[in-house]
């Protein structure tokens, strides 16, 4: 048969209108949108990408993972470099190396391209099917009871317990308790457990696929409001043989590695867990300061948005301690100076915002600490306790260092009396960095601060508004306000 050119053209264009539809029915598919989700549809084809991302790098369960999931459902396994040592996958599984590599694309480019369903299931190693299971975790998450955006099942034969998150950003905190309450919607659970969540939530959070995954994920979906709709039913666990005592604390030092790299990421340094015991992922007194060198008065961390991280607080509440005991113990005539004396009459404690401790001290007194004597002569001594006491560099006043490496400190400035008038020898330009009466410190007064007590100036409100100017201690301010000011971060 022969085709004129018209038919041809004519077939063409009726061709290519076909082709236009369809690719217009798959980005618009005709499929209610479900309630609380945005108005755009969604990506992908029906169906879930089974993720294994938690698994150990040697004693893993991977293969018989990944062999539960496929060929039913998409699985990737979801590695930092490339996966060593080598598995042996079942054909059709994908590997999502993490790392950048200069020669390929971005990793979550690839993800996106990886992963084509509409729903992921990150599943934990050594998880097996049920039947039906991952299909009603999407149907629990998308039939829109309860506005849930990740669906929870637990994986072996232990409960899941609810649990409520409280994010303190600021205080660089998360708090975890029992939430007995909330049948089926949760914050988090404690527990084993196969999440499930649209494609598109997934790879829009910050960290997608860090790692511990559970901790990962219900952090960030506390950030945004996002709740778990929790089912009962369970995914067998598979039988396997005991870990070795060696591969038993290899796995718990390898998670603890992987906790606290991902707090680092997530700006958290201290987890209070519903039993009340903490865990604090910041510096110590073998680390370096988490803060590093301030400048125009402003610590970096203001700047983005937080106050004293809280281990430094800690930190400092303990030098301050060591250093007032060590100073009465002496019989030094010292005082609560500047933001601390504020913080000791605002709260009784450090002002949360606050980078070090100051302290004042008669001169002529320093001679009757050896540690101060020491440091006075121009040499910087630890003491028995890992305290590091030193004549500043920056001027004719003291540090006591939390440790060699963490320079959290407590600054000691000497002040003597000419004429009933406190003065000392370096100014650093504070405003509060004044001579004041002597009068102030006759007689000292016991001060409640930091969970001590301490010695500060009478009429502690007179010396600060003295210093600071009027209203000091009701309008909180930080401490450099031309570069931000209070309630205008
Ligand atoms: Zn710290
Ligand atoms: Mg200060």
């Amino acid at each position: 048969m022969r085709v004129s050119p018209c038919q041809a053209s004519l077939g063409a264009a009726i061709g290519l209108n076909l082709l236009l539809l369809l690719v217009l029915y798959w980005r618009w598919p005709l499929r209610p949108v479900p309630p609380g989700s945005s108005c755009r549809p969604p990506r992908g084809a029906p169906g879930v990408t089974v993720l294994l991302r938690e698994y150990e790098p040697l004693d893993n369960d991977v293969p018989g993972t990944a062999r539960a999931f496929a060929p039913r459902h998409p699985v990737a396994v979801v590695t930092d470099a490339a996966l060593y040592p080598p598995l042996p996958l079942p054909a059709g599984v994908t590997v999502l190396a993490l790392r950048p590599a200069p020669e390929r694309p971005p990793p979550l480019a690839q993800a996106e391209r990886l992963v084509r369903t509409r729903h992921v299931a990150l599943v934990p190693d050594g998880t097996r099917a049920a039947p039906g299971l991952l299909e009603r975790m999407r149907a629990a998450l998308e039939d829109g009871a309860g506005d849930a955006r990740i669906a929870v099942a637990p994986v072996g034969t232990a409960p899941l317990r609810c649990l409520a998150v409280r994010l303190e950003a600021r205080e660089w905190t998360v708090r975890y308790r029992h939430a007995p309450g909330a049948p089926g919607l949760c914050q988090a659970v404690e527990g084993s457990a196969v999440l499930l969540l649209r494609t598109r939530d997934l790879f829009a959070l910050p960290f997608p696929l860090a790692r511990p995954v559970t901790a990962a994920l219900f952090i960030q979906a506390a950030f945004r409001g996002w709740r778990l709709r929790v089912l009962p039913a369970a995914f067998p666990l598979s039988r396997r043989l005991p870990l070795s005592p060696e591969a038993q604390w290899k796995a718990r030092s390898g998670l603890e590695t992987r906790r606290r790299r991902l707090m680092r990421e997530l700006g958290i340094k201290r987890e209070v867990l519903p039993d009340g015991r903490e865990r604090w992922h910041g510096c110590g007194k073998d680390t370096a300061r988490c803060f590093g060198t301030v400048h125009a008065g402003t610590p970096q961390y203001l700047l983005s948005g937080r106050w004293t991280p809280p281990c430094c607080l800690r930190a400092l509440r303990e030098t301050t301690r060591r250093v007032v005991s060590v100073l009465e113990a002496s019989g030094i005539r010292y005082w609560l100076e500047g933001g601390s004396l504020l913080g000791a009459v605002r709260l009784r404690d450090i002002i949360p915002w606050d980078y070090d401790v100051d302290l004042g001290l008669y001169k002529e007194d320093v001679g009757k600490c050896r540690w101060l004597a020491a440091a006075a002569a121009g040499e910087a001594v630890e003491d028995e306790e890992g305290f590091l006491w030193e004549k500043a560099a920056e001027g004719e006043f003291y540090r006591v260092h939390y440790s060699r490496s963490n320079r959290l400190h407590v600054d000691l400035w000497p002040f003597y009396s000419r004429g009933g008038v406190m003065t000392k020898d370096t100014w650093l330009g504070h405003r509060q960095d004044v001579e004041f009466p002597e009068r102030f410190l006759q007689p000292r007064v016991p001060l409640e601060f930091a969970g001590m007590t301490a010695m500060a100036p009478n009429s502690a409100r007179e010396f600060l508004e003295f210093k600071f100017g009027a209203g000091a201690i009701e309008n909180p301010e930080y401490p450099n306000p031309s570069v931000m000011r209070m309630g205008q971060e």
